[in-house]
């Protein structure tokens, strides 16, 4: 088996891509990209699976595959380096989970925490689309289909890396070592596993609708910044402060760096002097706010300008998402013949069959 390094992940395109996917996976992926220790990197929107949910809105997944697409340049993703590509182009993909559907059970799925929170969340109760149920079981193909051996992602993506690496060891188990193991790579900050929204709750997720976009205008990242949640009990400036589930300190905890301090609020040597001054009283929320805005301008001025570039030829970006999808369906097809030659579901390659057989009728 390969023991190469390859990386693959990838979004949803249920709409533009929010700081908590670049907290959470993206900013990673570029820096992993131009590590150069990976020898091939794999970037994939997620089309399909964002049918399982949106099935009645097709025109929703359409239209958001370039804005992911942009986004991704954007932040730095370099196709001469990375592979992009869209998912339902690759109908390998398609063909591996149906074979991985034999290794599942149905309770097992039930069990998956991530697949039990997003139907609550979607309102499912019990008319779950199968396909929706069954997603973890496409993402297992994705991630096995590139022989990934490293899956950038955020923490609710856990559960589904369990389940990939069991549907892994079951086939190997069973059929033969022929699917790699990936490992999950979580982000090492705390505050990037998940990433709340700007409205305090749990995660920050483009179908709640408490993001910050990437692509925001600087006025609307202001906005939604000076609007945020923080501690709903810090009423007057001198009253003490949590920072606990305080939105507003996770998101410096993501997102500032010593230099944000120098440059913008030079008063406080850096984030824990500001906190500590927070939770002692006297520091109001406007204030915070306001050096919040700072840094998150800074980070994202420099990606929405490349957007602006990127966005003045979009044929180019499809040109180079259907190059991406070419070389993708190349080498999950290479997979795919192995699981199928493991599986023995390769007749008309294998000379030994039809010749014992010929040798068996002959007699
Ligand atoms: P949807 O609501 O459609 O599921 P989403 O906002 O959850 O969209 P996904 O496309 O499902 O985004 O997730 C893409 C990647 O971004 C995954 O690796 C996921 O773990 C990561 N991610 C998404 N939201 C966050 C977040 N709030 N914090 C950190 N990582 C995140
Ligand atoms: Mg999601």
């Amino acid at each position: 088996m390969s023991k190469k390094k390859i990386i693959l992940t990838g979004d949803r395109p249920t709409g533009p891509l929010h700081i908590g996917h670049y907290v959470g996976s993206l900013r990673r992926r570029v820096e992993l990209q131009n590590s150069g220790e990976f020898d091939k990197i794999f970037i994939m929107i997620a089309d399909a699976q964002a049918l399982t949910d949106n099935y009645d809105n097709p025109d929703k997944v359409r239209e958001n595959i370039i804005e992911v697409a942009l986004d991704y340049l954007a932040c730095g993703l370099d196709p001469k380096k990375t592979t992009i590509f869209i998912q339902s182009q690759i109908a390998e993909l398609c063909e591996l989970s149906f074979y991985y559907m034999n290794l599942v059970t149905v309770s097992r799925l039930q069990r998956n925490p991530t697949v039990k929170t997003e139907i609550q969340m979607r309102n499912f109760e019990t008319s779950i689309p199968v396909g929706f149920f069954t997603y973890p079981i496409s993402q297992a193909a994705d991630i096995t289909a590139f022989k990934a051996t490293v899956v950038p992602v955020g923490e609710d993506q856990k559960p589904m890396l369990e389940q990939t690496n069991e549907i892994v060891r079951r086939f190997n188990g069973i059929y033969g070592e022929t699917l790699v193991e990936p490992q999950i790579l979580l982000p090492d900050n705390a505050a990037c596993l998940r990433l709340p929204g700007t409205d305090g709750k749990a995660k920050m997720s483009k179908s709640l609708g408490n993001c910050i976009y990437l692509s925001d205008s600087a006025e609307d990242v202001q906005k939604k910044v000076m609007s945020m949640f923080t501690d709903p009990d810090h009423l007057r400036v001198q009253d003490p402060g949590k920072i606990e589930g305080n939105t507003v300190f996770t998101y410096l905890d993501a997102f500032s760096k010593p230099e944000h301090f120098e440059k913008y609020l030079p008063e406080y040597p850096n984030l824990d002097e500001l906190k500590a001054h927070y939770q002692r009283g006297g520091l109001g929320d406007v204030k915070v706010k306001r050096f919040l805005n700072s840094v998150m301008q800074e980070t994202l001025e420099p990606i929405r300008q490349r957007r602006a570039e990127l966005e003045k030829d979009i044929p180019a970006i499809y040109k180079m998402l259907k190059e991406g999808s070419d070389v993708a369906r190349a080498a999950a097809n290479e997979t795919l013949e192995e699981v199928k030659a493991a599986m023995k579901i390769n007749y008309f390659e294998d000379e030994e069959l039809i010749k014992r057989q010929s040798e068996k009728f002959a007699k």
